[in-house]
């Protein structure tokens, strides 16, 4: 399958991304004072340091779940079960960071969805900057923030890869990550549609905050359609995500395996 470069905004889509972005990631939100954030005891809370992998390879990887805490995210009376997105970001962020585990990575997982970060801006959320922040505060190879997506068209479909390329050596290779994603989702889930992949520096002023000011390669993975019926009934689905969760696994382990210079 070729991998689709696929121009922003085809349709309307509605998503969390869109409020991490649209509203507030304008020109003026890229010059203001950075957020610091200063991580807790690892094992606890903000920035927790996962198992150990037996034979580490070196390399640690960042997951971010999207949203938790008060803020649920979408899926809101769409996902089964009264689910919401943060319970589905936990749970594949979960999954991946065993995965890699497995595979030799060190990973963080930047929260756990209870302990609140104890300088986050808000009470309770701890938001697209001060996630950009606390992952510019610790050291990593890669940054991969999971979400779910959602759309006032209920036939848009499938997984979104978004990655911000602006020819800054570091920065592409959260393109090149992205591109191993793609194509791992597409061989490991076949019947699924075909994931989409976006680069948002061709839409700058629309980026995700998490893809353009994290200054480590980095993608934000929105894993489905809560507003679409066959997606909302496989992200609920534990065997799915623990085949996205493994697809994920496997891109980001093909790139620093087979494609890191
Ligand atoms: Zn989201």
């Amino acid at each position: 399958m070729m991998l689709a470069l696929v121009p922003l905004m085809l349709y309307q889509t509605t998503s969390c991304g869109a409020n991490e972005t649209n509203e507030e990631n304008t020109a003026d939100d890229q010059t203001k004072e950075a957020i610091v954030i200063t991580p807790a005891t690892p094992g606890i809370g903000i920035g927790r340091v996962m198992p150990v992998a037996e034979e580490p390879n070196g390399i640690t990887v960042c997951i971010d779940p999207g949203h938790g805490f008060m803020d649920g995210g979408t899926g809101d009376g769409v996902l089964p079960d009264g689910l919401l997105e943060k319970d589905i970001t936990m749970a594949i962020a979960r999954k991946l960071s065993e995965d890699l585990t497995m595979l030799g990575y060190t990973t963080i997982i930047t929260h756990d969805g209870v302990n609140p970060p104890p300088d986050a801006v808000y009470d309770s959320i701890f938001n697209a900057y001060e996630r950009a922040a606390y992952a510019n505060s610790i050291t990593m190879d890669y940054f991969v923030s999971i979400h779910v997506n959602s759309s006032q068209n209920t036939s848009a479909e499938g997984s979104r890869i978004y990655y911000y390329d602006s020819s800054n050596k570091t920065k592409k290779i959260g393109g090149d990550v992205a591109e191993q994603l793609v194509k791992a989702i597409e061989k490991n889930l076949p019947d699924d549609p075909d994931p989409m992949l976006y680069d948002q520096s061709l839409d700058p002023y629309n980026a995700f905050i998490l893809c353009n000011q994290v200054n480590y390669p980095s993608s934000l993975v929105e894993v489905g359609f809560c507003t679409n019926p066959n997606d909302a009934k496989k992200m609920v689905n534990d065997a799915w995500q623990e085949k996205f969760a493994q697809s994920l696994a496997d891109g980001i382990d093909a790139y620093f395996t087979e494609y890191a210079e």
